[in-house]
């Protein structure tokens, strides 16, 4: 592991405006610090100038890495990529938007000198957020909590300091479709927390369209809980049990009431409720079959077109 102290992750797609501000404020902090780092930027698909401005960065500090990917492949895949090339005996992960202030970072490694193996922020307040981005934000993670039989802490972000044994922890799981920050609770050790508010954008706009945060979502929930299964057979049996009392009350009705309502309505409705579900159900299978269907074709996480400053022959 060479002697790489810290390494810094940064996930960025379509950062030009932020990257530069990002950069500095992290060597800043980090060169407080006084131990060897490594600050490594994933450029996941950008088509601005980002990846431009991390080369130059690049050029005039050697702790400045950049791992380019061939195209988008999201933010968990970033994060991902920047865990298998660090090297650091700690691996911090953060936003480049400073949402996550970076003067935390010395908080979560005194915390790490503890003893602790994964320290994440937890978010005391989150500002200069959309009140729809909260509210999912909220729901999402009570859900979540509900729905999964892993520990997922509550308004915990993928912004936290992992210790190596974790990383290499990190390294050996291949899932596809990943939610990074459940396999770092799956996974156990030493946990703790850092309080912090999460501050609004620098710059720009959010990069997680709702597209993204229903996807995120649902590898969420399919990566972590068979539960959505569970409610399908649930649901099935109640329906048919209500179905079963319904047909004896209208054959009761038939026999001893003089004949049933003629109605279309009814038993149209009853049809579209039915199919509805069964649907719904169908799809929900879907998701885990797909799933299913990714890990079994095995294709690597992401693709990278070139790496700067790192040295050879790490994959
Ligand atoms: N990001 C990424 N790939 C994506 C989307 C986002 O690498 O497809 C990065 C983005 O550049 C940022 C971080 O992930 O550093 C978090 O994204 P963002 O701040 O837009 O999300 P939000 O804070 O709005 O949830
Ligand atoms: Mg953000």
């Amino acid at each position: 592991m060479a002697n790489i102290k810290y390494s810094v992750v940064v996930p960025v797609f379509n950062e030009e405006e932020v990257v530069q501000v990002s950069y500095q404020r992290l060597k800043k902090v980090m060169d407080g610090i006084n131990d060897s780092y490594e600050l490594i930027f994933i450029n996941d698909g950008s088509k601005d100038k980002t990846c431009g401005i991390v080369k130059e960065i690049c050029g005039q500090d050697k702790n400045t890495k950049l791992i380019d990917f061939s195209r988008n492949f999201g933010h968990q895949i970033a994060i991902t990529a920047g865990m298998d090339l660090a090297e650091g005996e700690a691996i911090i992960v953060i936003d480049a938007d400073l949402q996550d202030p970076p003067e935390v970072i010395p908080k979560m490694i005194d915390k790490w000198k503890e003893g602790f193996d994964v320290v994440y922020g937890k978010r005391t307040k989150r500002k200069g957020e959309s009140f729809f981005k909260k509210i999912t934000a909220a729901i999402f993670y009570r859900f979540l909590h509900k729905m999964t039989n892993v520990n997922i802490p509550v308004d915990v972000g993928d912004f936290r300091l992992i210790d190596r044994k974790v990383c290499e922890a990190m390294k050996s799981i291949h899932e596809k479709n990943r939610f990074v920050r459940g396999l770092v609770s799956w996974a156990g050790f030493n946990q703790g927390s850092v309080e912090y508010v999460r501050e609004e954008r620098f710059a720009g706009v959010t990069k997680y369209p709702l597209s993204k945060m229903i996807k995120f979502a649902s590898d969420a929930i399919t990566g972590f809980s068979y539960k959505p299964l569970k409610i399908a057979t649930f649901l099935g049996t109640l329906i048919s049990i209500a179905g079963f009392a319904y047909l004896i009350w209208v054959i009761y009705e038939t026999l001893f009431l003089g004949g049933t309502n003629p109605g279309w309505a009814s038993s149209i409705s009853i049809n579209l409720i039915f199919n509805g579900i069964t649907l719904i159900i169908l799809g929900i299978i879907g998701e885990y079959i797909g799933r299913i269907y990714d890990e079994s074709k095995d294709r690597p996480l992401y693709l990278i077109k070139e790496k700067v400053n790192f040295k050879e022959k790490k994959n």
